[in-house]
């Protein structure tokens, strides 16, 4: 029997915003425990919830990048469980009037065209951490509730998805958007994007869905698309031999590669959600949507567009570039003043490179993009050779000097004058003589290596086509 996924996300992210959704205290990762909290976040007896403008902003922002309707009118809803890092005994989320319904997405997977429609998009707080390590005592459980109160908004999809890849490419794609446009800072090693996978299985051409399980909290794409795979294969296995799949929760296990049961829907809980009663209906300002509409940067997809029409780029490297908008916008700085496919090249080549090798980050990279663009004049204008112009990026890596500075200092103004190269070129060839043969018993590749020892000779300094020019000249002679 042939079988299909259905494939639904629900992605969590965690609002970039300077304090939490309904207290003051600061949401930041990696503080002591239980330091950024205070009577709202820690569910005191009495403390009443203040909604975060900034938070209701950010929702909107993504909202609108992910094409869904934002309702002028939502509410929050309680959402009862019982929970050592929930501190009130229920969280304050979104239930039957979310902020936001109805977008959607489309991908290329694969070369296929990928539609995913957006079911809702809530706003909700986040709970507090469970601590069972680091207590100092092994039978002791810690409870963090720094954590407690942070502004998330869950994403859900509808179940549209069909494989494992295309989920991984719908995550990544929504990661890059909500970067993008400064709503979430894409750290999925710190939990602020989060993604739980909702799979099933049926026969091909069926239509009535397969019982789901959902696959909870996977931390990388590459992971997500791991535990998707995995239960794909599971769930098929199953019910190619006649039995029948268990609805539950599973978590993934990315050391054994599979899912294990986390609980069963008999475990599952029971929210009894009901309108909020501290907090009144959201109810948005007039032109509320619309200025947030009007203060969003350009996404990522439309990036993508524009690099290959205004700069002529290929899909490729828009698609390289526009990835974290800071690469896109350095790379606009650098291409502003030089060749755009040079510029392209040098950044998702040398820059990026060297950034990861160094594990420095864009915005600190020591080479600005003015100073790499004078660089990339040089090699422009053909006043030096592109491996002199690797040795002068690195000696701006380290020194910060200008590209001129450098190149004035080390001499290494490339010679394109015969006259100077004779010699080097008479010496190599000497040097050579299997290559030499090797050429004039015809294969004509050979004078890259010839060409290659003047380089080196030179230091970089010689035009590679002057020399070429001139082996060829010697060898034919
Ligand atoms: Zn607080």
């Amino acid at each position: 029997m042939q079988f299909e996924a259905v494939i639904g996300l629900e992605v969590h992210a965690q609002l970039q915003t300077r304090t939490k959704i309904f207290c003051g205290c600061t949401p930041a990762f990696g503080a002591p425990p239980n330091s950024h909290t205070c009577p709202v976040c820690l569910g005191m007896p009495g403390a009443l919830p203040v909604l975060n403008a900034d938070a209701v902003d950010k929702a909107i922002a993504a909202a609108l990048a992910l094409g869904c309707t934002v309702h002028e009118v939502s509410e929050f809803a309680r959402k009862n469980y019982f929970y050592p890092d929930l501190p009130k005994g229920y969280q304050i989320s979104q239930f039957d009037r979310p902020i936001a319904t109805g977008g959607q997405v489309d991908l290329e997977v694969d070369g296929q065209a990928v539609h995913v429609g957006i079911t809702r998009i809530h706003m909700e707080e986040d709970a507090g951490k469970s601590l069972h390590e680091g207590t100092g005592d092994p039978n002791l459980t810690g409870i963090d509730l720094n954590r407690a109160g942070t502004p998330l908004i869950e994403i859900v999809s509808e179940p549209d998805l069909r494989t494992a890849a295309a989920a991984a490419a719908y995550f990544t794609y929504i990661r890059d958007v909500l970067v993008a446009i400064g709503v979430n800072d894409g750290n999925l090693e710190e939990g602020s994007l989060r993604c739980d996978a909702n799979v099933s299985v049926r026969p091909r051409g069926q239509a009535a869905f397969g019982t789901k399980v959902e696959v909870k909290n996977v931390n990388s794409f590459r992971y997500l698309q791991k535990a998707i795979e995995y239960e794909i294969a599971r769930q098929s296995a199953v019910v190619g031999e006649g039995g029948s799949i268990a609805q539950e929760t599973r978590l993934f296990d990315p050391d054994a590669g599979r899912t294990f049961s986390m609980r069963s829907k008999e475990e599952a809980h029971d929210y009894r959600y009901f309108p909020e009663p501290d907090l009144p209906m959201l109810v948005l300002a007039p032109g509320q949507v619309a200025r947030v509409r009007a203060a969003m940067p350009e996404l990522p997809a439309a990036r993508r567009a524009r690099f290959v029409a205004q700069y002529g780029l290929p899909a490729y490297d828009a698609g390289v570039l526009t990835q974290d908008p800071e690469v896109a916008g350095y790379f606009e700085a650098v291409a502003a003043v030089a060749p755009a496919k040079l510029a392209s090249n040098w950044v998702m080549g040398d820059v990026l490179r060297t950034l990861k090798e160094q594990d420095v980050a864009i915005g600190t990279c020591p080479i600005a993009p003015a100073a790499l663009a004078e660089l990339l004049g040089l090699v422009d204008a053909g006043t030096i050779s592109t491996a002199a112009a690797r040795q002068v990026f690195e000696t701006m890596w380290a020194t910060r000097e200008s590209a001129s500075v450098i190149v004035e200092r080390e001499g290494l103004t490339q010679v394109g004058d015969e006259s100077a190269l004779l010699a080097h070129v008479a010496t190599v060839v000497a040097a050579n003589p299997d290559a030499v043969a090797s050429y004039q018993a015809g294969r004509v590749q050979a004078i890259g290596a010839l060409v290659g020892q003047v380089m080196k000779l030179t230091r970089g300094t010689a035009n590679p086509k002057v020399v070429h020019a001139l082996i060829q000249r010697h060898l034919d002679a």
